[in-house]
């Protein structure tokens, strides 16, 4: 189902795109049953932690310049805002100037709960304006101010029409998914419902590239074409937002993260998005340039960009195969980008021996084959075995960990490295997507790679001086998804 701008909250993904929390077995197998959407998601009766849909909602919204948030919700669902105070090291890999991040919460108390929260909210926007100045205010949901019912959307269309900025809603109740990324279409909904402009003039050269906080590494790569990017939306100010449909095309480091506002920028405003998989991996990367080159009309340089490419990174990816031979390879990390480090990987030529994604969407916006990522990845180098889904659960990591010995494990979030490292398994972090991308982003991924595989005494002493929390008993059971099979 595509977007509906005329509703005020997109449809929750389990609903929208059948997304799953849990699986576990081949990725050709979850990849058919994805086909026909005969996955439900199944009932846990014991889960460790989650996240919550509002945290993705505030990846995106906190990080725009010159905006506001207010968080309509108890002070404790702010806690993400202390994440932003590392924006500005990705300012500086950017090449960005710094950025203030601008939050204020209404602090909903028990009180607030019983007679509502909407006078607190309008106090708090007014105190926002004043305050920050801001060229636009973005108005976050919580779990309370959902349960309640507080009218959002009507006080911030007048809340609009007072302040004469935009002042948007994201509806990110925590409660409403089980799939956290849920919010980023929370946000991308408020962004193109309220802030997205008709075009003034279209920009042929101007590509919208949806990414998180990454380096500048698509400048490089779309250049020799005569494009330039606009990368949207973390750093990005609320003009470029505002001039997202002026572009040529659209497209995303991720299709998790972005297909939803790339499809209805397509929708809305005649923006194509590109169809072809995200330029990770040496193959991806030339269907992504060649995508790219015919919606733009530049397919009369492309071919001779891909060949000076692929010649002057051969070396270097020759030598990286040879330094990598023989290792075993494990990734945990968010739904599409852990399918495009599996299609890096396994265009280096290594042992892949599992891959836990944390969560899975059967379907992805707008129906197109072409981006389904795990579709692409079989496509494109066959089946993975040991390919589960599970949403951070670390007392089924452990299991899967322990069972399946890597020498190295890849992550895409921080906190997530530190379940390989206490098992002395060398993790990596690959946090800044960006630096993966095109032909030397993956010679970079390579060579980061092989210096984990060199510091193995050190997790193994970190692992020597680590005690695990679980039971005998668990540490005892075959089946790491247990809790999943009607087991109390
Ligand atoms: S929105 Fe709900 S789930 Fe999210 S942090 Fe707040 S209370 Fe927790």
């Amino acid at each position: 189902m595509s977007a509906n701008l005329d509703l005020s909250s997109v449809e929750v993904r389990e609903r929208r795109l059948k997304s799953i929390i849990s699986y576990n077995g081949t990725a050709k197998d979850l990849s058919d049953k994805s086909k026909s959407k005969s996955l439900n998601i199944r009932e846990r009766s014991y889960g460790q932690c989650s996240d919550c849909a509002q945290g993705c909602g505030q990846v995106i919204s906190y990080t725009i310049r010159g905006a506001a948030v207010i968080e309509h919700s108890p002070i404790g669902c702010s806690a993400p805002a202390v994440s932003a105070l590392g924006i500005n090291v990705a300012n500086k890999a950017r090449g960005l100037p710094p950025q203030k991040t601008n939050v204020l919460s209404t602090n909903l108390t028990e009180k607030d709960t019983v007679y509502g929260g909407i006078e607190k909210l309008n106090a708090t926007v007014r105190e926002a304006k004043r305050r920050f100045d801001p060229t636009a205010i973005f108005v976050q949901s919580s779990c309370a101010a959902g349960i309640i019912g507080d009218d959002i959307e009507s006080a911030t269309t007048a809340l609009q029409e007072e302040l004469g900025i935009p002042v948007v809603p994201i509806f990110c109740e925590g409660f409403k998914s089980r799939i956290w990324s849920t919010g980023f279409d929370a946000s991308f909904h408020g962004i193109l419902r309220k802030i997205v402009k008709e075009p003034k003039k279209k920009q042929p050269d101007l590509v919208n590239v949806f990414n998180f906080e990454g380096s500048d590494t698509f400048t490089p790569l779309l250049a020799p074409l005569g494009l330039r990017v606009n990368y949207v939306v973390p750093l990005s100010d609320v003009h470029q937002l505002e001039e997202l449909s002026e572009a040529a095309c659209s497209t995303h480091i991720c299709e998790t993260l972005a297909t939803y506002p790339a499809n209805a920028l397509e929708k809305y405003y005649g923006v194509p998005e590109v169809k072809a998989p995200p330029p990770f991996g040496v193959k991806w990367t030339d269907e992504w340039l060649r995508d790219i080159a015919r919606i733009t009309g530049k397919q009369d340089l492309v071919e001779d960009y891909i060949a000076r490419e692929h010649e002057r990174i051969k070396p270097e990816l020759e030598a990286a195969k040879e330094k990598l031979k023989g290792l075993k390879f494990y990734i945990f990390a968010g739904d599409s980008y852990a399918h495009s480090i599996a299609n890096m990987l396994l265009d280096l030529g290594v042992d892949l021996i599992g891959v836990t994604t944390l969560h899975h969407d059967q379907l992805t916006d707008g129906g197109e084959e072409s981006i389904d990522s795990l579709g692409n990845l079989v496509n494109s180098h066959g089946d993975v075995p040991n390919f589960t889904v599970c949403n951070k659960q670390p007392y089924q990591v452990y299991k899967i960990l322990t069972k399946l010995k890597p020498d190295v494990m890849i992550v895409r979030h921080m906190n997530m490295a530190v379940l390989g490292a206490k098992l002395g398994i060398p993790s990596i972090n690959d946090g800044d997507v960006n630096i993966s991308a095109g032909y030397d982003g993956l010679a970079r991924l390579a060579e980061r790679l092989y210096q984990a595989s060199k510091a193995k005494k050190l997790f193994q002493n970190v692992a020597a001086h680590t005690q695990n929390p679980y039971s005998e008993w668990w540490l005892s059971q075959e089946d790491p998804f247990y809790f999943e099979g009607g087991h109390q």
